[in-house]
C-alpha cells in the first residue's frame, strides 16, 4: 500500500516511521525542514535559550552568595549560532533515522488532489494520506500593526538581547520567553487579554510568578490596541519595547480546504482513529487543533498510521502530561476526558466533598539545594478522593517535574491511585515531591 504523509514534524515523521515499520511504502513530504516546529523553531529553541537562562540565574545566585564573581559578558550571537548548529546536528540525525526505516523523504510544498499529492508539478499517488502540516502563530485580527511584532520564528534572527520586551499572550510560550529574556537581562512586560497561565492551579501560579518570574511585570485583563515599532498601545497606556506576539497557534489546514471538514479555527476534524471526513485521509498533530504538544502530536501520528495501515486503534487523551520551562520546571497533568463524566449532578457534589487538596514545598536536592534559604525549592499540589484514593489534580514545580509528570501520567493511565504509592522507593536526594504527597494521602484510606 502507498502511504503519503504531508509534514515532517513530530506527527508526520512519527506516522511515516510507524507506517514504514508496519511494512507499507511510505513517502514523507516536507516543504521546509525535517523536525518541524518542535525542532527548528519551538521546543528546542526554547530549550537552548532556557539552559543559558538557568545558568545565568545560577550565576547570579552564586554571585549573591559570594561563591563566584559575576564579571562575564553574554554573547547573544554565540547563543543563537550555537542553537542553530545543534539543531542542524539533531536534524541530520532525524533525517538518517527516518531514511533508515525506508521512509522516502521528498522536499517540496505538497498539495493534495484526488488520489495523489502534487509537489512541484510531480504527482505522488497514494492509497492512504496523512496530513500533519502543523500550525502557525495566531495573529489577533483586532490588533493593529501586528507586522511590527516578532513571533517565535524570529527569535534566532535577533542580533542582540532587547533592552525591553513586551510579550503579548498569557500561555506557556509567553511565560517561557518572559522567563528567558528576563534572565538574559531584558526588562519584560507580559500583556494578557485575560489571565496569565490560566491552566495552572492558583497556588502554583502564585508560586511560579513570585519565585520564577519575579522580575517580569505581568498585566492581566489588558487590551492591546496597536503594536508600534518601538512599543505597544493598550487600554491601560503605552508599553515600550520590542513586541513579541505569543497569542496562540492556528492550524495549517489550507491545503485541504474543501477536501476534508474543518472546524471554526481551521482545525481538521478527526474521529478517535484520526480519520478525517474524507475516506482514506487521516490527520495528526497540531493541524487537528488539539492539545498542541510534541508527545501528543507523536501519539496521534502513531494512531493515524496504524489505522491507515489497517490496524484499528483509538486515541487516548486521558491524563496528558505538560511542562513549562522556567528556572524550574512546572509540570502538570490535564485530567480532561479522564473518565466517564458523571451525569448525576448530586453525585458529582457528593464526590466533590470527598476530594481533599494538599500541597508541600519541594525538597532540597539537585537543582534546588541552593534555593532552600530563599524558599525556592518548588511546590507540589494534588487533590485526592480520600475514599477511593483517586487522584484528581496534580501540579508540581521542581527541577524534576517534567520527568515526574510523564511517569505519573503513565501510572494514572494504568489506574494507579494514591494508595499504590505506599511502598514507593525513591532515590535520594530527589526533588520529586509527588510521591511524598501520594504517600501522605494513602494514610487517609
Ligand atoms: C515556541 C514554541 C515552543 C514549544 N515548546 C514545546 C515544548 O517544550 N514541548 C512540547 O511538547 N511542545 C512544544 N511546542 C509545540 C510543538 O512544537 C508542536 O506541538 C509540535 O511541533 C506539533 O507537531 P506537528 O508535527 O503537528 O507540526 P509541526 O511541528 O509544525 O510540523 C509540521 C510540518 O509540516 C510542514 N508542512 C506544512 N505544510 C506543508 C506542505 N503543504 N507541504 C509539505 N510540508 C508542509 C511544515 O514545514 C512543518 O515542518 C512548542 C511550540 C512553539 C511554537
Amino acid at each position: 500500500m502507498n502511504i503519503v504523509v504531508i509534514g515532517g514534524g513530530p506527527a508526520g515523521r512519527t506516522a511515516a516511521i510507524e507506517a514504514s515499520e508496519i511494512g507499507e511504502d511510505v513517502i514523507l513530504i516536507e516543504k521546509d525542514k525535517i523536525g518541524g516546529t518542535c525542532l527548528n523553531e519551538g521546543c528546542m529553541v526554547v530549550c537552548g535559550l532556557n539552559d543559558v537562562a538557568r545558568f545565568l540565574t545560577d550565576a547570579k545566585n552564586f554571585s549573591d552568595l559570594g561563591i563566584v564573581a559575576k564579571d562575564y559578558e553574554i554573547s547573544f550571537d554565540q547563543i543563537t549560532h550555537g542553537i542553530k548548529k545543534i539543531i542542524d546536528k539533531i536534524r541530520e540525525v532525524l533525517e538518517v533515522e527516518t531514511k533508515e526505516v525506508d521512509v522516502k523523504i521528498v522536499y517540496g510544498d505538497a498539495k493534495p488532489e484526488d488520489n495523489e499529492v502534487v509537489v512541484d508539478g510531480r504527482e505522488y499517488e497514494y492509497d492512504k494520506l496523512i496530513i500533519s502540516t502543523g500550525s502557525k502563530p495566531f495573529i489577533p485580527p483586532t490588533i493593529e500593526g501586528a507586522q511590527n511584532a516578532i513571533i517565535y520564528k524570529d527569535i534566532l534572527k535577533l542580533t542582540k538581547i532587547p533592552d525591553e520586551m513586551v510579550i503579548i499572550g498569557g500561555g506557556v510560550m509567553a511565560a517561557e520567553f518572559a522567563g528567558i529574556f528576563s534572565a538574559l537581562g531584558s526588562k519584560v512586560d507580559v500583556l494578557c487579554d485575560y489571565n496569565f497561565l490560566m491552566m495552572l492551579d492558583d497556588d502554583i501560579k502564585k508560586h511560579v510568578v513570585e519565585n520564577f518570574l519575579d522580575d517580569v511585570s505581568i498585566h492581566e485583563n489588558i487590551t492591546v490596541k496597536r503594536i508600534h515599532e518601538a512599543g505597544v498601545s493598550t487600554d491601560r497606556g503605552e508599553f515600550e519595547g520590542l513586541a513579541l506576539l505569543a497569542a496562540g497557534m492556528v492550524p495549517n489546514s489550507e491545503i485541504v480546504d474543501g477536501i476534508v471538514d474543518t472546524g471554526r479555527r481551521g482545525e481538521i476534524i478527526v474521529n478517535k482513529r484520526m480519520e478525517t471526513s474524507h475516506r482514506g485521509i487521516y490527520a495528526a498533530g497540531d493541524v487537528t487543533g488539539g492539545i498542541g504538544t510534541t508527545p501528543v502530536a507523536r501519539m496521534e501520528g502513531v494512531v493515524a498510521a496504524r489505522n491507515a495501515c489497517g490496524i484499528s486503534q483509538e486515541i487516548d487523551y486521558r491524563f496528558i502530561p505538560h511542562a513549562i520551562s522556567l528556572y524550574q520546571d512546572i509540570g502538570f497533568i490535564s485530567f480532561g476526558n479522564s473518565g466517564e463524566k458523571d451525569k448525576d449532578e448530586n453525585k458529582e457534589d457528593e464526590e466533590t466533598k470527598k476530594v481533599v487538596e494538599g500541597f508541600i514545598p519541594g525538597s532540597a536536592g539537585p537543582g534546588s539545594f541552593w534555593g532552600v534559604l530563599d524558599g525556592k525549592t518548588g511546590l507540589t499540589k494534588t487533590a485526592v478522593n480520600i475514599e477511593t484514593g483517586e487522584i484528581k489534580k496534580l501540579f508540581s514545580v521542581s527541577p524534576s517535574a517534567r520527568t515526574t509528570m510523564a511517569y505519573m501520567s503513565f501510572l494514572l493511565r494504568d489506574s494507579y491511585k494514591t494508595q499504590d504509592f505506599d511502598d514507593f522507593l525513591e532515590t535520594h536526594p530527589s526533588t520529586d515531591a509527588v510521591y511524598k504527597l501520594m504517600r501522605y494521602f494513602a494514610k487517609f484510606l
